[in-house]
């Protein structure tokens, strides 16, 4: 059992790197990971080294690879409507920052959330209901849609701190960061 592999990315160094990959997303017309066989190839012989673990949401509109300009082997993403945290999430972060080593987790919520949107102002039925309970608890009585989404980011974030396997890895380096994409221009704002 491997416990972070020795030539991985930094925090600071895989933050700088979404940063960048995000700057080059505002003026591109296509991806720009890489994707070729080559890497295809590598990463499945040699197994993958991504340099940080994404949470966001399901929605068509967001990209996290397109948006940090990834490719293969990159991000380790989880998606979910609404970028809320469970046990299923929770699991699939603590085996990529304490297997895979990842320094970096980036919890990404957006603007114009359909998931938020309904937290506000609806009554979902169905397991829809899961959604948008989680996120009344991070949000309370937050009517502004902006706001509530960065308290849901918050939200989701403190979650991940609680667990202990993520605590340990913190004092090993390991970082959690908020962020907001924009949907309407690409930007995304970190909250560090
Ligand atoms: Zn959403």
């Amino acid at each position: 059992m491997s416990h972070g592999k020795s030539n991985a990315l930094s925090a600071d160094q895989a933050l700088e790197k979404l940063k960048n990959g995000n700057t080059l997303y505002l003026i591109s017309k296509i991806s720009s990971g890489d994707i070729s066989p080559r890497r295809r190839l590598d990463t499945s012989d040699n197994g993958q080294q991504p340099y940080a673990i994404v949470i966001t949401c399901s929605d068509s509109r967001v990209i996290p690879e397109s948006i940090f300009g990834a490719g293969i082997g990159d991000l380790f993403v989880i998606r979910v409507a609404g970028n809320v945290m469970d046990d299923h999430q929770l699991g699939s972060v603590e085996y990529a920052a304490s297997h895979l080593g990842v320094k970096l987790i980036v919890v990404m919520g957006h603007n114009h959330c359909g998931a938020v949107d309904a937290a506000i102002n609806h009554d979902p039925d169905g397991y829809i209901k899961f959604i948008t309970d989680e996120i009344r608890e991070a949000i309370g009585e937050e009517k502004n849609e902006y706001k509530a989404c960065c308290l849901n980011v918050l939200h989701s974030i403190d979650i991940i701190e609680k667990s202990l396997l993520i605590h340990e890895q913190e004092e090993q380096g390991l970082k959690v960061v908020g962020a907001v994409y924009r949907l309407e221009d690409g930007k995304v704002d970190f909250f560090t």
